[in-house]
Order: structure tokens, then C-alpha cells, then sequence
């Protein structure tokens, strides 16, 4: 007698292999059986006949950290046979907190974008697990630790170098963290503070990192120049000179003047994989990023955190400088600014909500000023808080990226659910479809991916990268985080413009053997757990 039984579906197992015919019984929290199980009785028997039995997913790229703290269910990835997210990206994570009040709230405001209003309490990795656990959540999380969070705690947001004494600290504060069961240490070095950090900041943390064997060095790199992918490069050396992994987040060419060129970039992790060093990087099936406009803002403009920020935008002669050195530096590493292809895609401020899905030059010129001015009127009423989709990335490239073997698939979006409290704006429909639109688009309609090669992807690929030891895989003994999916059926619906609508396909779904969703409905139990390294 199993606890639960899935009959008569074929299984993608997440190693690649080839898919074959099996049974799948589970007993408490692990897999308890994979074959041919005649005769076998259980609680719960669920028929998957026509339908493929995989792993429940793991998106190696997230930002859950707080919406599952704001709205645990998590049907946004329910709802694609997510299981688990990777959090703790781009250098951003709720722990360390610093002891400092004033410091703590720089950190709290700096995560709004990806968080809301919600509860804290923890100041560290281990409290936000125990707070987390006894909450109960939807979806198992994997968290990272971020640089933003640890620079934060040390030295606060300034925009300055770090002192030696200052990077000691910092690397205390990371081991800590590691202690904690965080899988790596992330950045996001186009995002303040971590920005601020200069190379051997973070080759000194990286070394600490590596006394901890397997923890990844996870990238949001300084992002392509005009030289080429100079983030990549910098990635690179931070990897060899700490002797550390390196896995690449949400790969990307975003400069107009080198669109096309992903299979040079690729060209060029192949070489240093070659010459030794341990990379791998991760992909969004879409061809446009989102994020806080604030990284539009020169860094120095950010220097203290949201509140300073909103204050620089107030004074009539700091505001004409941003202006200035914006108009002058371009976006991010440098890239050519087209307004009209930055959506804004959410607002706090209700007396700017029209613009909620128009376009800078769609704003501008209901207001009869320049884009740019449109842009910092509204970044300053609603106190730098506005996210924005950039639309600075070709379908080829992301192609390119998601078939290459050292590619994995995450979302870089987050568990959300329509009509609580994280349902709110157009966020980018990543959040609700990409790993759907993977199995749908780019399996089944354009063939880019084979079913086995997608899954595994999403998956065992990902497990192995993090070193998740009991999970990602369906064999005997692992963990019981199982997805029945359509391969026939399975498509994202989300789109730019109509953001909040889930995925289907997706029958049932299995996390640490509590069924969270059966006949494609959510069941409301929250069975997800924080994982540790
Ligand atoms: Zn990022």
C-alpha cells in the first residue's frame, strides 16, 4: 500500500535519457518505487496515462524570496510543475539584516520591488528558513546569499570601496551564511550596492566561498559593452583567480550594436570551460529582461539606498545632473537609449497608474515632454519604486543560449498568484510561463529542445549544478517532488500585456509527497520547504 500512485504515464526521468513507461509510487515524503507496478494499491491513485511523469522542476533562477512570505501558494509555478526555486539572485536577499535599524530598512526598502509590504523578523538565513517553514509554503526554495545584502550589512549602501577591515567582515558574514545552508553567493553587479563592489571584492568573498566545495558562484555580471560581453569576462576571472564555479545568470546579448552575436559569446565560455574552469549560465525563453528603473539611474544617484535616491530626484540641480549623465552614459553598461522600448509595468503610486503598460515615448507624449523627463517625473513620484520590461533582446540570441549544453532554464521571475496580494501590475510574463513556454513553444512547436533535453534542463541539470543530492530526479529513495504534464497541451498564456494568467497542461503536481495540485487545480496545501546545502 502506497501513499500515492501514478499509473500509466510515460517517465522523463530528468537525467536526458530517453523517456520509457512506468509507474511511480510514492510513500510519505520520497519515491518509494519507479516501474511497473501491477496490482499495487494506494491512497491516492492518480492516471497519467498519455502524459509524461517528470520531476517536479526546479527554476534555477528566481526571485520568491518574499512573495512566498507575502502569498505562500505560489500558483504561478504550481501551476508550470515548479517545485522549487533558486532565490537569493542578483545579489539580493532578505538575510544578513543588519543590527543597525536605519541599515536594516535600507535593505527592506531595497527589496520592495520583489517583496511588497510584507513581515520580516529574521536577520539571518537561518531565521528566514525558520519563519519561513512554520509559515508554510507552496513551493520547496533553494536560496543563495546575495552581495547587496551582505555589503549592505557591513557598510551600508554608500557608493565607496570597501576597506580591507570592511571585506574581512564581509567575508565572515558570508561564511555564515554558507554555514547556514545557503548553495552560493549571488551578485548583481548592475545593482547597487552590490555595484559598488570592484573585482577584488568580490574575488576576496569568492575565496571564502570556495572553501565551502560545490557552492556556485552565481553572476548577474556588470552586464555587455561595446567591447563585447566585458561582464562574462569579469565573471571569468573572478572564477579563476578564487577557484570557484561560475554559473552565469539569465545570459543575454541586451546591446542593439551586437545583437547576434550569442554564439560568440558562447564561443567564448566554451574556451574557458575548456581551459578548466567550471562554468555553466542560465536562460529565459523570452527576448526582453525586467527590473527596477532604478538601474537606469547613474550608480552614484543610488548611493544610500531608495529613499536618498528620491530625495536626489527632488533637487532641481542633482535631478539635471542625473539627467545629464544618463543622456550622456546610456543604459546600464552603455547601451543606446530607446524609450519605446521600456514598458513600465508597475507603479505604486495610484496617481500614475495609467501608465502602467505604456512605453516611455507612449508617456511622454501624453504629458508633452521629453521621454527622459516623463521617465524621472515618475521615478521621483513614485518614489523609485517603478518596474520596467527593457525590450533589448533578439528570439535568435536567447535561441542560441537555451540550446547550448551549459544552459540551463530559469525564469528570473517569481511565485505569484492572481487575485492576492502579489498579483498586482504587469509584471513580465516570465513570472507565469516560462517554464511552460519551454515545454510548449520551444519542444513542441519549434522543436529547438528535445522533451528529455528540456526536462532535464529544468531539473536533474539544475540539482546536479546546486548540489542538491535528493531531488530533481525520479528514482527510488529521492524526494517526492513529481509533476504529470500534457506534452500535447502544456502552454503558457501569459503576454506583455495580459501578464496575470497561468499556465495549462500541468495536471498534477507533488511536493515532498503532498499532492499541491490534482485535475490541474491548486489543492491549497503547502508542503514547500526552505532546502539547505
Ligand atoms: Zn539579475
Amino acid at each position: 500500500m502506497y501513499d500515492i500512485l501514478i499509473t500509466g504515464g510515460t517517465v522523463v526521468d530528468g537525467t536526458g535519457a530517453p523517456a520509457y513507461r512506468a509507474d511511480v509510487a510514492v510513500r510519505g515524503d520520497r519515491i518509494v518505487a519507479v516501474g511497473t507496478l501491477d496490482g499495487a494499491t494506494a491512497s491516492t491513485v492518480i492516471d497519467a496515462t498519455g502524459k509524461i511523469v517528470t520531476p517536479g522542476f526546479i527554476d534555477m533562477h528566481t526571485h520568491s524570496d518574499l512573495t512566498v512570505r507575502a502569498d505562500a501558494r505560489g500558483w504561478s509555478k504550481l501551476r508550470q510543475g515548479v517545485t522549487t526555486d533558486v532565490v537569493g539572485n542578483c545579489g539580493m536577499t532578505p538575510y544578513p539584516v543588519a543590527h543597525d535599524p536605519a541599515r536594516a530598512q535600507v535593505l527592506r526598502e531595497s527589496l520592495f520591488a520583489i517583496a511588497g509590504d510584507v513581515p520580516w523578523g529574521w536577520d539571518s538565513l537561518h531565521g528566514y528558513r525558520e519563519t519561513l517553514n512554520s509559515q508554510g509554503i507552496g513551493i520547496n526554495l533553494a536560496p543563495l546569499v546575495g552581495h547587496s545584502a551582505i555589503r549592505g550589512a557591513v557598510l551600508g549602501f554608500d557608493d565607496r570601496p570597501a576597506t580591507t577591515e570592511e571585506q574581512d567582515e564581509m567575508g565572515r558574514v558570508l561564511a555564515r551564511a554558507l554555514d547556514e545552508g545557503a548553495f552560493g553567493l549571488s551578485t548583481g553587479l548592475t545593482l547597487p550596492p552590490s555595484a559598488y563592489g570592484d573585482t577584488d571584492e568580490v574575488v576576496n568573498l569568492c575565496r571564502t566561498l570556495g572553501r565551502y566545495r560545490g557552492r556556485l558562484y552565481c553572476s548577474h555580471t556588470r552586464g555587455d559593452t561595446a567591447a563585447g560581453p566585458t561582464g562574462m569576462r569579469e565573471a571569468f576571472e573572478i572564477g579563476q583567480r578564487a577557484g570557484v564555479p561560475v554559473h552565469l545568470a539569465h545570459m543575454a546579448v541586451n546591446d542593439p550594436r551586437r545583437w547576434g552575436s550569442a554564439g560568440e559569446v558562447m564561443d567564448e565560455l566554451d574556451a574557458v570551460a575548456i581551459s578548466g574552469l567550471d562554468v555553466t549560465g542560465d536562460v529565459y525563453p523570452y527576448a526582453a529582461s525586467s527590473s527596477g528603473f532604478s538601474q537606469c539611474l547613474p550608480w552614484w544617484a543610488q548611493s544610500g539606498g531608495r529613499l536618498e535616491t528620491v530625495a536626489r530626484l527632488r533637487d532641481p540641480a542633482t535631478r539635471a545632473r542625473i539627467r545629464e549623465d544618463m543622456e550622456a552614459d546610456g543604459l546600464l553598461a552603455g547601451w543606446p537609449w530607446h524609450w519605446d522600448r521600456l514598458l513600465i509595468c508597475r507603479v505604486e503610486n495610484p496617481e500614475w497608474a495609467h501608465a502602467e503598460g505604456m512605453n516611455f515615448v507612449e508617456l511622454a507624449a501624453t504629458r508633452g515632454v521629453a521621454p527622459i523627463d516623463a521617465a524621472l517625473d515618475l521615478m521621483r513620484d513614485d518614489e523609485g519604486r517603478m518596474q520596467v520590461i527593457f525590450f533589448y533582446r533578439t528570439e535568435e540570441d536567447m535561441q542560441v543560449f537555451l540550446r547550448h549544453p551549459r544552459i540551463m532554464v530559469g525564469s528570473d521571475g517569481s511565485a505569484l498568484t492572481v487575485g492576492g496580494p502579489t498579483g498586482v501590475g504587469r509584471p513580465h510574463p516570465r513570472n507565469y510561463g516560462a517554464t511552460a513556454r519551454v515545454l510548449g513553444r520551444y519542444v513542441r512547436e519549434l522543436g529547438v529542445l528535445t522533451l528529455e533535453d528540456a526536462v532535464h534542463r529544468m531539473s536533474g541539470k539544475v540539482a546536479t549544478r546546486l548540489g542538491l543530492q535528493d531531488r530533481g530526479w525520479i528514482r527510488t529513495g529521492l524526494a517526492a517532488d513529481l509533476a504529470v504534464v500534457d506534452p500535447g497541451t502544456v502552454t503558457d498564456h501569459a503576454t506583455f500585456t495580459d501578464p496575470h494568467q497561468y499556465a495549462s497542461g500541468v495536471d498534477t503536481v507533488i511536493v515532498n509527497g503532498g499532492v499541491a495540485m490534482t485535475a490541474g487545480e491548486p489543492t491549497g496545501i503547502h508542503r514547500g520547504r526552505v532546502l539547505a546545502a
